[in-house]
């Protein structure tokens, strides 16, 4: 009987606790903590600390199924996903782990054991490969692998594989070592007869039926930055395997997208667009007759329910899309399929977030994060789908714009500027305006896209190289946080290394004990000095990278191996304790005010302000925030001191009532830090007791992202300050009314008494305009039967515009007018001509103005019968209004 996708990663789960691996919870997709990456695209990426020796490796042997994302670095596969049938973008590696326990022939034995005995795949079907060696390298073949893999299978399916497939590294430096993969040839009995090529001969060259499902990593070396290779202090097994090509494989499916992981949303996508989905098999057959527009449909299709998957875990686990970073990264991959669906799937409006419900309902109950987060998920997506479509119209309309152009010039080749152009500021894809283009008989200069393009790549690699050295080892160790208890500790260097960017020079240490603790959790990183008798060295800010603090310091001591005091900078600190507890008491008081779905979506912590962005459908109003700073303010006043659980079970933590978050990597032993009834999984730094904020705040409300709102809200002496500041500008304010009692009462009847007055003088200019019109025409003088009426008025030139179109009515032919006005020092000059003036006489306001207003030192402009020019000489008003009766007759 087929296994379901479900009972094929409970089966994988189970085989390896038999082998008594512990099974540990995947590690969120979004990396929070991590300057190196920004998303998992590995199963071992939860335990670079552990193989670089900077954290326990106990217990030494476990197994896990890991949400990846390979989008982007080293790994991006995203221009695959879709055309191909077994890459994702985001996916499940299967993989267990040997820290120092079993190596190559345990993880080999292991692997066969299950693919074969438990889940009964054809052996004959099997092919492995071991690494070659390098003799440059001067690293041997990997006899030893090929000795433990020839146990299982005949010497005719064990293949040599070069440097690039066979030999992992972690990066450019750091632990490595040789791999072995294990292959499926998954070709019908059709297609092997057809075709007469053997599986053998088909490893590692992208056929879609004969791929890789689990590589198991052996790593024995570390690479130093010189490039030289030395012997790792403990041996390594890390393995991965796609878990949806394995659920394929077991289904008897030859594409991922026809398993049950895949197949509920693809019903889905049909549902929504009317369209079919066909097949691999049908697909295949259709291939071959060349049918594009179904190749297209099904193409699409697969995007859509590839990325809805990534996107939507990558939301669950904290990671909106925006227009930075990680952010942009996972808007990339929506728009993509946006892009494929509006294209291929006729799907003009969102269209993506209609299927959540079918992924929520299928994997819902593995990953409880997507379920508890739906309606945020659905929100965000959709609000994106309908605003980059907003985009996509407008780069339309300007790419519509552009042919049209091409086409007047009679060109047929838009320029990769210019396509470019659109890509860096709409999205569109060089395809997509290349499709564009095709419809309409037009080409794209794909050569000077992709320059732009390289232009562009290399100034973001100019602005972001960072250059390592290797660590310099003083002394062996771990390092011991001891920041928590103090502030001031002794310590000793345990190693330090040379970081070089954009120019900039400076060093990273380790040291053994230390109280600085690293940025982390939205909270900033400590500064401080390290002193002894002999000199005083500048800490200027504390990373955290592979559970450690990293201090950063412009030079290095002296002496480096000397002992030091490490002393943090408390003022800094203290200021931004504070300002971390109170965002506890703010999760705390919105929870209360807004409702428990109010969950904590990032926040920023430093010395001098806070910030919490959390998840909520609406604007808070002034009332919620006002209560919610009542309530806060309450709690400050109360001074709840501190109480923290250092080394916590997990389990015990929950039954606290401690808020757990999303997209948050846990360990099985946890902080836990409670102000009354607030109560939080936290690493940072606190207030001793609540007390020690002083004041709370709140600065801003405002939207980040569809779904999230943001509170900035200050502190302690900050708030003191902003009091300092509002007082100020209120006294100055009173100064302006003689200090009135009631200020308001005061301010209030001046806009009154301004808005009478606005009204009066909009009524006594009316009047005006009115009686000089009845004058003017009275004193109209005629020169060759024509009316001329010119006058110099003290009026502004709403009035003056007024004042020639009422002449104008009363007096519709024969009409010459000018009127020089002169308002607030401002010389203005008005022409008004009948129609017949322009049409018989050939006379233009527009020019006449322009030639007159010379002599006002201006300018302007307007129809061939009514003109205006403004000026700055307003002597000159009265010639140039004599100037303009010259030029008509
Ligand atoms: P491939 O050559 O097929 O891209 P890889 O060499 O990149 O695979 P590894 O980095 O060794 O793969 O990852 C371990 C396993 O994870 C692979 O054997 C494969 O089963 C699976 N895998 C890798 N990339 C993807 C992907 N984009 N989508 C689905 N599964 C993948
Ligand atoms: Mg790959």
């Amino acid at each position: 009987m087929t296994m379901t996708a479900n009972e094929i990663r409970d089966s994988f789960k189970k085989f390896f606790e038999s082998k008594q691996h512990a099974i540990v919870p995947s590690a969120p997709m979004v990396i929070k903590d991590d300057p190196t990456l920004m998303f998992t695209n590995a199963g071992m990426n939860q335990w670079k600390d552990i193989i670089l020796g900077t954290r326990d490796p106990e217990p030494r042997r476990r197994a896990d199924t890991q949400k990846c994302l390979r989008v982007s670095g080293k790994h991006n596969d995203l221009e695959e996903v879709g055309h191909d049938t077994y890459h994702h973008t985001m996916f499940e590696m299967l993989g267990n782990w040997s820290f120092g326990d079993y190596f190559k022939e345990g993880a080999i034995d292991m692997a066969w054991e299950y693919l074969v005995d438990v889940l009964k795949l054809n052996p004959a079907d099997l092919y492995v490969t071991v690494f070659e060696g390098s003799p440059e390298e001067n690293i041997p073949r990997d006899d030893e692998a090929a000795r433990y893999w020839a146990k299982h299978v005949p010497e005719d399916h064990i293949i040599n594989g070069n440097k690039h497939d066979n030999f992992w590294e972690m990066g450019d430096t750091g632990p490595c070592g040789p791999c072995s993969e294990i292959h499926v040839d998954s070709r019908t009995p059709e297609q092997r007869r057809q075709s007469g090529i053997s599986g053998r001969d088909l490893v590692n060259k992208d056929d879609p039926q004969v791929i890789e499902i689990w590589n198991l990593v052996f790593m024995q070396f570390n690479r130093k930055a010189d490039g030289s290779l030395e012997k790792l202090s403990m041996n390594v097994i890390d393995t991965g395997m796609g878990f949806e090509r394995l659920v394929r494989m077991l289904q008897g499916k030859h594409s991922n997208y026809d398993t049950d992981i895949f197949q509920p949303i693809i019903k889905a996508e049909e549902q929504l667009t009317g369209l079919k989905y066909t097949t691999f098999e049908e697909e295949d057959q259709s291939n071959q007759n060349n049918q594009s527009t179904q190749k297209n449909i099904n193409v699409a299709m697969r995007v859509c329910a590839d990325h809805l998957r990534a996107v939507s875990f990558s939301i669950a686990d904290g990671q909106l899309p925006s227009n930075a970073k990680a952010g942009y990264v996972i808007r990339r991959i929506l728009r993509r399929a946006v892009r494929y669906a509006y294209t291929f799937l006729d799907q003009k409006d969102g269209f993506l977030y209609k299927l959540v419900p079918t992924l929520v309902s299928e994997m819902g109950d593995a990953f409880p994060e997507l379920k508890a987060q739906q309606q945020l998920i659905t929100k965000v997506i959709k609000e994106e789908e309908e605003s980059f479509l907003r985009t996509l119209d407008k780069g339309i309309a300007l790419l519509d714009k552009a042919m049209e152009e091409l086409k007047s010039n009679g060109k047929s080749e838009l320029d990769g500027v210019q396509a470019f152009r659109l890509f860096d500021t709409y999205g569109f894809p060089l395809d997509l305006t290349e499709l564009i283009c095709r419809e309409n008989g037009f080409t794209v200069d794909e050569v000077q896209f992709n320059a732009e393009m390289q232009k562009q790549k290399e100034r973001a690699r100019n602005a972001a190289a960072v250059e390592n050295s290797d660590w310099t080892e003083l002394q062996a160790g771990e390092q011991q946080f001891v920041g928590y208890d103090y502030t001031e500790y002794s310590c000793h260097i345990l190693r330090y290394r040379k970081v070089t960017q954009k120019k900039n020079e400076f060093y990273e240490l380790v040291l053994d004990y230390t109280p600085f603790y690293g940025e982390m959790g939205g909270q900033v990183g400590d500064c401080g000095v390290l002193v002894n008798e002999n000199e005083t060295i500048d800490i200027i800010d504390t990373k955290r990278e592979n559970n450690q603090s990293i201090h950063i310091v412009k030079k290095l001591p002296n002496d480096p191996t000397a002992e030091f005091m490490a002393c943090v900078d408390t003022d800094k600190r203290n200021a931004s304790a504070a300002n971390h507890t109170a965002t506890h008491l703010l999760d705390y008081a919105l929870k209360q005010v807004l409702g428990n779905h109010v969950e904590q979506k990032g926040s920023y912590v430093s010395a001098d302000t806070l910030r919490f962005d959390f998840s909520h459908f609406e604007k808070v109003s002034d009332e919620q925030l006002r209560e919610v700073e009542r309530m806060v303010n309450d709690m400050i006043r109360q001074d709840i001191p501190l109480d923290e659980h250092r080394d916590m079970p997990f389990e015990e933590a929950k039954q606290l009532g401690a808020i757990a978050l999303f997209g948050e990597k846990y360990g099985d032993k946890v902080r836990v830090v409670r102000f009354g009834p607030s109560c939080e999984f936290c690493g940072g730094i606190h207030a001793s007791s609540t007390g020690r904020i002083g004041f709370f705040k709140i600065i801003s409300e405002s939207s980040v992202a569809a779904g999230i709102r943001r509170i900035e809200a200050k502190t302690g002496k900050e708030c003191e300050e902003l009091l300092y500041q509002i007082e100020d500008t209120l006294k100055a304010i009173r100064c302006f009314f003689n200090n009135a009692k009631d200020l308001e009462g005061v301010i209030r009847k001046y806009i009154d008494e301004h808005d009478t007055m606005k009204k009066e003088i909009e009524s006594f200019q009316a009047q005006a305009v009115e009686r000089a019109k009845d004058q003017l025409l009275s004193k109209a003088r005629e020169v060759n039967g024509v009316k001329v009426i010119s006058a110099i008025l003290p009026i502004d030139a709403q009035s003056a515009k007024d004042l020639a179109f009422k002449i104008r009515q009363a007096q519709p032919d024969h009409l010459l007018c000018v009127i020089g006005s002169l308002y607030q020092e401002k010389p203005l000059l008005t022409i008004m001509l009948s129609d017949d003036m322009v049409s018989e006489h050939q006379l233009n306001a527009g020019q006449m103005v322009r030639e007159a207003a010379k002599l006002i030192q201006g300018g302007g402009g307007g129809q061939p019968h009514f003109a205006t020019a403004g000026g700055k000489n307003a002597d000159g008003l009265s010639a140039a209004v004599d100037k303009v009766i010259e030029l008509a007759f």
